[in-house]
């Protein structure tokens, strides 16, 4: 086996700021309240940000309201699409800077940001673009109007990603958007922000408030905003849907999964592995459609097990600015709280925990890359979101059971089917209970693609043609 050198990539192209303001009609304005956001890996504070209070939202969703009547609905199409092309070159352009953020405010490895987060969160810009001027072939009448203010409030995640998942087809559609990051992940959103100001992008078009929940709540409740789009947890969810109850604001609500990963005898069992691999451990597991649920068919489970463990051993936990880092840091202490706790009641339900030999960092949000063997559905691992690098596994003989086994969750955000079988692709396909269904890969993204799921994972969709109709009156 071969040792890697480090290979940091630098930070010195990061400018970052000693504290951020709130971004508001095109302005930075100063903000009343401030707390610290830290980097994950060392706790090193990064920079103090405003926590917007409920004027400064208001101001904020004022500016957008001022800006979609006099500017921005009755803008043509190819005018606005002409900003888009332009955030999406510069965020091109400063490519490298965003991945270094990201990874500094995050805790993701650069390799994630380098080479999923940024170039998706650019491909998003290009795609919307392309629809701004061709609203009325989407498929939602033929000339399809805005709605108006758009709030949107995002998790920390996918900082950068979700923002671009949220802001593309809104303002593509004609929209205005007040967009709240997550309290622990507000630098990208911060820079974007600077990115509009560059773009040229009329004031008001774009307002960041950052701030915690009560933020996020004094946006969502504001009587000015008409369509609101949240993706986080369910349980804030629920809550946001009863707050915009009984008013006329529409909602897209991405919540959260607990995604099987089947993996069938006749699968290539190695490419298979590495699948089970990228679906629970990229991005430390914080993902939504993460495959948390692994289930193999029993006659090839010692070899999948033996496999999987070999190449965990593998795995590379540590700085994520490192190149070669694999697995990062954990986003916060919080997490890594709900992480060891749910990890701690699988043992005690009695399932056996096993991690590969790793050391992990003294300072930071660390958690070893965990796999549960002997999980019964009964277990709360099985059943509840863990938002971290821990697989449960489960077996199955047939296909039914298969099917059975994966759909008993109350999420249905995406699924994964590994199988030599096209025909058995299908089957499982029509019978499974998730917005998504990934065939022999994983964790595949595409801004032409709808994302979106089924029961408590939410509804709506994002992305793609069907992306447009949340923020098209149709
Ligand atoms: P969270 O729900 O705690 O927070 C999400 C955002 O909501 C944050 O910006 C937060 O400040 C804000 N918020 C908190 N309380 C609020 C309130 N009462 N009103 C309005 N806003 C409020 O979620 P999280 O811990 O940041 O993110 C993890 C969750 O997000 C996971 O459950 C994950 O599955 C889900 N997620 C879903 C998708 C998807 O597309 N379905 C994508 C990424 C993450």
């Amino acid at each position: 086996m071969f040792e890697y050198a480090p290979a940091p990539e630098s930070r010195s192209i990061v400018d970052i700021k000693p504290s951020y303001g709130l971004f508001v009609d095109g302005q930075w304005i100063d903000g009343q309240v401030r707390d610290k956001t830290v980097n994950p890996a060392n706790e090193e504070v990064l920079a103090e940000v405003a926590w917007a209070t409920e004027s400064e939202v208001d101001a904020a969703v004022r500016a957008a309201r001022a800006a979609y009547e006099n500017v921005w609905s009755t803008m043509p199409g190819r005018e606005r699409a002409k900003y888009l092309f332009r955030i999406a070159r510069i965020i091109q352009e400063r490519a490298r800077e965003l991945a270094v953020l990201e990874s500094l405010d995050n805790g993701k490895p650069i390799r994630e940001s380098r080479d999923v987060d940024v170039p998706l969160v650019a491909a998003h810009f290009f795609y919307y673009a392309g629809w701004a001027d061709k609203l009325g072939y989407a498929g939602f009448g033929a000339s399809p109007r805005p709605i108006g203010v758009a709030g949107q409030v995002i998790p920390w995640n996918f900082p950068l990603l979700m923002l671009a998942w949220k802001i593309a087809p809104a303002l593509a559609a004609g929209n205005t958007v007040v967009l709240k990051p997550a309290e622990t992940t507000p630098l990208t959103a911060l820079v974007f922000a600077e990115i509009c100001q560059e773009a040229e992008l009329p004031p008001g078009v774009v307002n960041i408030v950052t701030g915690a929940g009560e933020t996020g709540h004094a946006l969502v409740s504001h009587p000015g905003v008409d369509k609101v789009a949240f993706t986080g947890s369910t349980e804030v969810g629920r809550a946001i849907a009863r707050a915009v109850a009984g008013s006329r604001k529409k909602l897209t609500l991405e919540l959260g999964g607990k995604a099987a990963n089947i993996v069938f005898e006749d699968a290539p069992i190695d490419q298979a592995v590495e699948g089970i691999v990228n679906g629970i451990f990229f991005n430390q597991g914080h993902v939504c459609c993460a495959g948390s649920r692994l289930l193999v068919q029993e006659s090839v489970y010692d070899e999948v097990l033996a496999s999987l463990k070999r190449r965990m051993a593998l795995l590379r936990v540590g700085d994520p600015l490192d190149k070669n880092t694999d697995i990062g840091a954990i986003n916060s202490a919080a997490q890594l709280e709900r992480i060891r706790t749910l990890s701690e009641i699988g043992s005690e339900e009695g399932a056996s925990r096993w991690s590969p030999p790793c050391e992990l960092p003294e300072r930071g949000f660390w958690f070893a890359p965990t796999i549960f063997t002997g999980v019964t559905q009964a277990h709360r691992i099985a059943r509840e979101e863990i938002f971290g690098p821990v697989l449960s596994v489960l077996t199955f003989r047939t296909p039914a059971e298969a099917v059975e086994k994966a759909n008993n969750t109350p999420y249905g955000l995406s699924a994964g089917v590994w199988t030599d079988k096209g025909s058995r692709i299908l089957w499982m396909a029509d019978r499974l209970r998730a917005g998504v269904v990934w065939a022999n890969t994983f964790n595949k993204f595409d801004p032409a693609s709808p994302f979106g799921g089924y029961k408590e994972s939410g509804y709506g969709r994002e992305g793609g043609r069907h992306g447009l109709e949340a923020y098209l009156d149709v």
